[in-house]
């Protein structure tokens, strides 16, 4: 799979992407990831400007629609084995449609994502009218730019991809995860106990039938109590039931 980012800050992905399953899964091949520094395509003034005050006034600036298209344009044409259409192009807002899951699990299917990184107040409008990415949002929240909203999306997309983790079944536990609305149930490693505190005797018992029945009792009852809106008409306190 390979991700296109255009981003006025393309070394605040170097640490990232130097490190841990991303960084090998990038030399195995699994992931492609390539930066596209937008002030690439502005001008060729001294301060190759890409940002300008909006139109009707306000705080801010506004990244420009003409070297955003052509940038996106241009990174289309990079990569010829994918058609254009595999291309899955997103600009990171806080007005998009609200990242999730089943919106990673979706993107991990993809041949090509291509992610747009906003900053200052954001893009023109027409960025949006021309391209017509999909907007996603990380939350509900304004961060400085969308580039630590890009990795959130590469890093939860690449973790799905075959052969990128060590264990398939570990995402498949995970919260959340392939339609699973629970939360994952807790987990122990050794010490055996810690300051009075004891691992479950059921977890040390080598009984893998008692050992997943209390884990599905303990994921059903953490996503009661922390998250009970993702069991909608489930819940044993329904009143409906
Ligand atoms: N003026 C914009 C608004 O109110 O919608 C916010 C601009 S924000 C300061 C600058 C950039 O950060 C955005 O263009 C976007 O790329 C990124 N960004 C901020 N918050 C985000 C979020 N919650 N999800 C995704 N991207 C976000």
């Amino acid at each position: 799979m390979r991700f296109d980012i255009v981003t006025l800050f393309p070394a605040i992905f170097d640490g990232y992407l130097s490190q841990g399953l991303l960084e090998k899964a990038i030399q195995r091949e699994l992931v492609d990831v390539q930066r596209h520094n937008l002030r690439d395509w502005a001008p060729d003034t001294p301060h190759r400007p890409v940002d300008d005050k909006p139109f009707g006034g306000g705080p801010g600036m506004l990244i420009q629609v003409e070297p955003t298209v052509r940038c996106v344009e241009d990174v289309q044409a990079m990569e010829t084995s994918s058609p254009p259409g595999s291309t899955r192009r997103i600009v990171l807002t806080p007005q998009g449609k609200r990242f999730d899951q089943p919106m990673a699990e979706e993107f991990a299917t993809s041949q090509r994502l291509m992610l747009l990184c906003g900053r200052y107040e954001g893009f023109d409008q027409r960025v949006m009218d021309i391209l017509q990415p999909e907007e996603v949002s990380v939350g509900d929240f304004v961060l400085n730019g969308g580039e630590v909203a890009a990795m959130v999306i590469i890093d939860a997309v690449v973790r799905l991809l075959p052969g990128v983790l060590g264990d398939e079944q570990s995402n498949i536990d995970d919260s959340f995860s392939r339609g699973n609305r629970l939360l994952e149930f807790p987990q122990y490693t050794r010490p055996r106990e810690f300051r009075g505190h004891k691992v479950p005797d059921v977890l040390l018992g080598g009984n893998h039938a008692a050992i997943a029945k209390w884990r599905a009792e303990q994921s059903h009852q953490r996503t009661l109590q922390r998250r009970s809106d993702l069991l909608g008409d489930q819940t044993d306190n329904n009143p409906s039931k």
